[in-house]
């Protein structure tokens, strides 16, 4: 039987992997693993790639989130919201701060984004930041809650953590809001060797803050001005994310004609509900994910014919023992209802998708979902 997998990073590896190795040497010959010359050409490519003024490279997304909401000055007394459809890392990251996750529904368009109007009506006096995640790989419509988050001073701090290299009309993702986070987990559109992340934002101070922040609070060695922590990239990362960096909007194009041809392959297949993208989007399909009914079944079957489907994600924030434990004790909320989220979560089933995904194997993805669809 032939797997096929939900992403193949073996591709990607093949395409750099001279160019990494050769960045390596010079590195280990160097051997000066943390920051230097590799990082801050990163920082500065990727800023460009982004459309943002200043790009903060750091040691994961989840500290990335942390570390743009500390920048800010989010802490304790403060409330953050966020979708409830997410990965954990969004309200952990705000937990983090000392502030209060307060979670909101998706809309109900087949984007799985955050609602804007739910989002009005979780605001309260201490909402300091609002957190939109670009999910799946399109970005969150930022235009509606800049207004909103101006009229009650807070900030809007994107999660751009599935959106490397999406657009929303002419910014990029994460170039929108007052900062952003991004993560270079190996499975992102755009991943390292191991973990790595970075802060985006067009404020100076902040990026100020955020460069002091990943380094203990420390501007120069030993003078420590602000509470930090330890999150620093590695110089080993950023020659990988270089050199990948350099292939990225080929891979995203590849990604999104995939798309469209699963959106051509099902749209005969009854009982799927595909997914959406929004009026003048540039999706870059960090993930491909449907709604079907009975999807634990279909899921079995597909992984039965080696087809390594998935689910983003199983359980909205507020339904894990995690964040219930948190709620219970008044350092998490739910915003509102979570109908949306709570409806759609048993149904939702994300497709293999990788730049180098072939015709036959997306063929054989449908026909499986076809036949376990009966
Ligand atoms: C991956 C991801 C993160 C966390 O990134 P890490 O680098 O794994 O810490 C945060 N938010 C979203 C939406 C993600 O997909």
């Amino acid at each position: 039987m032939t797997v096929i997998p939900l992403v193949d990073l073996a591709a990607q590896h093949a395409a750099v992997a001279r160019e990494v190795a050769t960045g390596w040497r010079n590195v280990l010959a160097r051997t000066a693993f943390i920051g230097g010359p590799e990082v801050a050409a990163f920082e500065a490519e990727y800023a460009t790639f982004t459309t943002s003024r200043h790009c903060v490279g750091v040691a994961n997304g989840t500290d990335a989130i942390e570390i743009a909401l500390r920048a800010l000055g989010v802490g304790p007394g403060d409330e953050c919201i966020l979708p409830a459809n997410t990965f954990i890392a969004t309200a952990e990251a705000v937990s983090r701060t000392g502030a209060v996750p307060v979670l909101v529904d998706c809309v109900d368009d087949d984007t799985y984004l955050i609602d804007t109007d739910a989002v009005e009506a979780a605001v309260t006096a201490r909402t300091r930041a609002i957190i939109p995640v670009h999910l799946y790989g399109q970005a969150a419509p930022v235009e509606r809650l800049l207004p909103l988050a101006d009229g009650i001073g807070a900030w809007v701090v994107e999660d751009a953590a599935q959106a490397h290299g999406a657009r929303r009309g002419d910014l990029g993702a994460g170039a929108g809001g007052h900062a952003a986070a991004t993560s270079f987990y190996p499975g992102k559109n755009l991943g390292a060797y191991g973990d790595a992340g970075a802060v985006l934002t067009g404020s100076d101070d902040v990026a100020r803050r955020a460069r002091m922040i990943r380094d203990h609070g420390s501007a120069r060695k030993y003078e420590h001005d602000l509470p930090g922590l330890n999150s620093r990239m590695d110089t080993l990362q950023a020659v990988v994310l270089s050199a990948k960096l350099r292939r990225l909007a080929g891979w995203n194009a590849a990604r999104r004609d995939a798309a469209a041809r699963y959106d051509v392959l099902l749209s005969g297949v009854d009982r799927v509900i595909r997914p959406r993208t929004l009026d003048g989007n540039e999706h870059v399909w960090h993930l491909y994910v449907v709604r079907v009914p009975e999807r634990d079944r279909v899921l079995k079957e597909l992984r039965a014919a080696g087809i390594l489907a998935g689910i983003h994600y199983p359980t909205p924030i507020h339904l894990t023992p995690a964040f219930a434990g948190l709620a219970r004790v008044g350092l998490a909320r739910i915003g509102g209802a979570l109908t949306v989220a709570e409806r759609t979560a048993p149904e939702l089933l994300s497709l293999p998708l990788f730049a180098e995904i072939t015709v036959g194997q997306q063929e054989q993805v449908v026909g499986a979902v076809q036949m376990a669809l009966g």
